[in-house]
């Protein structure tokens, strides 16, 4: 068996110890003589697993009982619709547009109702944060909505946009768990889990309470209604009972490395190491404003197409895999989520460093 450092924005680096966890339990999960993936998800052994799995959340964000955690299906991109659906009582939604999945969401939105673009960072290929202090926030507006870390781009809000009282809505896909949050701050805080969290085709929703009604847009469907699933504690339906039990492994590894503070330290570290390098190479540049830098996505350019891929081919022929940028963005980019060692990071620049002095 030989593992490689996976820089892949997603689906992405898991930790070691959680692989070989659900490995060894892949035959009998806990005395049950069956892998969880073969489970009945109204069996006892199931519920505790998902009992467990949203406690371990409750405890590592700090959440509120007025929030509820929803485990749905979909991924990330259902909720471009689910939040419109639901919470557009009046059909007016303001979005702030980073990145493409901003703007996935935005143009989702306008099928349902009033979605107005008031900020974006479009003219300069998202490779900033718009000034979001004071926002022409419509009087009306349902929801303010962000996407709190742009994976594509590799930009972070650092600070929340003042949403002048209304509800913030944030897909946090690609941040999550990377750092504390204060769950208050948002209505709604989402994010699919195949980025930094598990295996993909699964979206966590924390909800507070007030925002799930029956009050829903005619015509939405009884599984994109946030109540439907409030209500049966995310079993209305067979959920992705396998993706459940393996993000409640990687919520207790996270506890076991002491939380999401000490994660945010460990990431702060691991970003330092590469950001540092790209402000002090002479042929690779971070193509974000140094303010606006995401922890978690780092994009980065050679200036030259021929070398990007010559770079690209060397790195993966190295053991660093998957540092292809976006195809909006070119060049590379490095995803290094709560699960990618410092070791990997530091892989990853001593081979940049040793590509440099070979390609001067
Ligand atoms: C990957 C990603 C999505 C889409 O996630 P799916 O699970 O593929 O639907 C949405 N938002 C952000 C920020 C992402 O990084």
């Amino acid at each position: 068996m030989s593992r490689v450092y996976n820089f892949s924005a997603g689906p992405a680096v898991l930790p070691e110890p959680v692989l070989k966890e659900v490995a060894e339990e892949m035959m009998d999960y806990g005395g049950t003589g069956m892998s969880v993936m073969e489970m009945s998800h109204r069996s006892a052994a199931f519920q505790q697993i998902i009992d467990e799995a949203e406690q371990d959340l409750r405890d590592l964000m700090n959440i509120p009982d007025n929030y509820k955690v929803l485990f749905l299906q979909g991924g990330a991109s259902q909720q471009f619709a689910m939040i419109p659906m639901n919470l557009m009582k009046n059909k007016v939604a303001d979005y702030i547009v980073t990145g493409q999945w901003a703007k996935k969401a935005y143009q989702e939105a306008q099928k349902y109702g009033k979605a107005n673009k008031i900020a974006t960072s479009e003219d300069e290929t998202f490779s900033y944060i718009p000034d979001c202090s004071d926002l022409p926030i419509s009087p009306d507006a349902d929801y303010v909505y962000i996407c709190e870390n742009n994976t594509i781009y590799g930009t972070k809000f650092k600070e929340l946009p003042d949403t002048k009282g209304k509800t913030l809505v944030a897909d946090v896909s690609s941040c999550f768990l990377s750092e504390p949050v204060d769950v208050e701050k948002y209505g709604i805080i989402y994010g699919g889990v195949q980025k930094n969290i598990g295996p993909a085709g699964m979206v966590i929703v924390i909800i507070r309470e007030d925002l799930i009604t029956e009050d829903v847009l005619p015509g939405t469907p009884t599984m994109l209604t946030y109540k439907t699933h409030s209500d049966a504690a995310s079993l209305y339906n067979t959920p992705n009972a396998y993706c459940i039990y393996v993000c409640g492994k990687v919520f207790k590894w996270l506890k076991s490395m002491g939380g999401l503070e000490e994660m945010k330290k460990r990431n702060e570290e691991k970003a330092k190491i590469l950001y540092d390098f790209l402000d002090s190479s002479k042929m690779f540049k971070g193509t974000v404003v140094p303010k606006d830098r995401s922890l978690m996505n780092v994009p980065f350019v050679t200036g030259d197409k021929d070398l990007d891929a010559k770079f690209v081919k060397e790195a993966t022929a190295a053991g660093l895999v998957n540092l292809k940028g976006h195809r909006s963005v070119g060049g590379m980019r490095a995803s290094i989520y709560n699960a990618m060692p410092k070791e990997g990071v530091e892989a990853l620049v001593a081979f940049m460093k040793k590509f440099e002095e070979e390609n001067a």
